[in-house]
């Protein structure tokens, strides 16, 4: 399909500010739903633009729930997605819609998508802390917020949103995907990385690991002693005494700790 003559013949102008950057790849769009595995189960996509990975996603999942803020997509997407009877656009904000009632209504489901950039740690905060019944969330996003999603313990690209995922499940990247494959081409390389909420999270209490985490990256440079001082009014004696209980080595500071030490200190707090 030609979705380059179907976005000119509608008079489709790209729109920056809603992350427009468009696929068409088959091999591509084919892989990316190879990676999500969701044969014969529902599928969320987030974005869902002139329809091509919609197309892709309903050749193999049972439904497919796509997602669309801008409008002037509308006719475009009646074309593309003309005889798939499997989806559904919803022309509204993803971020704004009642994900509790969404979630009562389709069970069991993933995420697939290839990301508006500016969406992407907002969308992933609030999967991992709201969504009860997502299985896996395989999302297309620039290369180096795939990096910070994966990111080790100790290294440059781990941080709260990490920390976050971690407490639910994993994150891997699947596979790297070259500029040259968007259309209109953005300044950057993308990857698509997957994430599997296998856990139901760490006992901690989703809050206090959260305002932990926080904490310890919201002063990375400081010790993590320090860093629980200021976040929790805590006296140096309150805070070292916290550590030793939660057996965190003297003087560390917070990007080394593994999030199940995290959950640790939240525990105890
Ligand atoms: N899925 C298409 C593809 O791969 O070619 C389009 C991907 S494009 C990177 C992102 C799409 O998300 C755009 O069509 C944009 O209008 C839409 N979008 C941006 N913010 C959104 C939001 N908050 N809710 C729903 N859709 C959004």
């Amino acid at each position: 399909m030609d979705y380059g003559e179907i976005l000119r013949r509608h008079g489709f102008g790209f729109k920056k500010k809603f992350g427009q950057n468009f696929l068409s790849d088959e091999n591509l769009l084919a892989a990316i739903v190879r990676d999500a595995e969701v044969e014969g189960e529902t599928a969320v996509e987030i974005g869902a633009g002139a329809g091509a990975l919609t197309r892709a996603l309903a050749a193999s999942a049972s439904r497919v729930v796509a997602f669309e803020i801008d409008r002037s997509l509308a006719p475009v997407l009646s074309e593309t997605l003309m005889g798939c009877e499997n989806v559904e656009v919803r022309f509204s904000d993803f971020m704004k819609c009642n994900l509790a009632a969404l979630e009562e209504e389709l069970g069991s489901y993933s995420v697939v998508a290839n990301l508006p950039y500016y969406v992407t740690t907002p969308l992933v905060m609030r999967l991992v802390e709201e969504g009860k019944n997502c299985r896996s969330a395989t999302v297309m996003v620039q290369e180096e917020v795939a990096l910070r999603l994966c990111a080790k313990a100790g290294t440059a690209d781990y941080g709260a949103v990490t920390c976050a995922i971690a407490r639910r499940g994993t994150a891997t990247i699947v596979r790297k995907v070259p500029r040259t494959l968007f259309y209109p081409r953005p300044n950057v390389d993308s990857a698509v990385v997957r994430l599997d909420f296998t856990k139901g999270g760490f006992a901690a209490d989703a809050k206090k690991y959260r305002a932990v985490v926080r904490a310890a990256f919201a002063a990375r440079r400081k010790t993590l002693e320090n860093a629980m001082m200021n976040a929790f009014r805590l006296s140096r004696e309150e805070a070292a005494d916290l550590l030793a209980r939660a057996d965190i080595p003297k003087g560390v500071r917070g990007e080394a700790l593994s999030p199940e030490q995290f959950a640790r200190i939240a525990e105890l707090l």
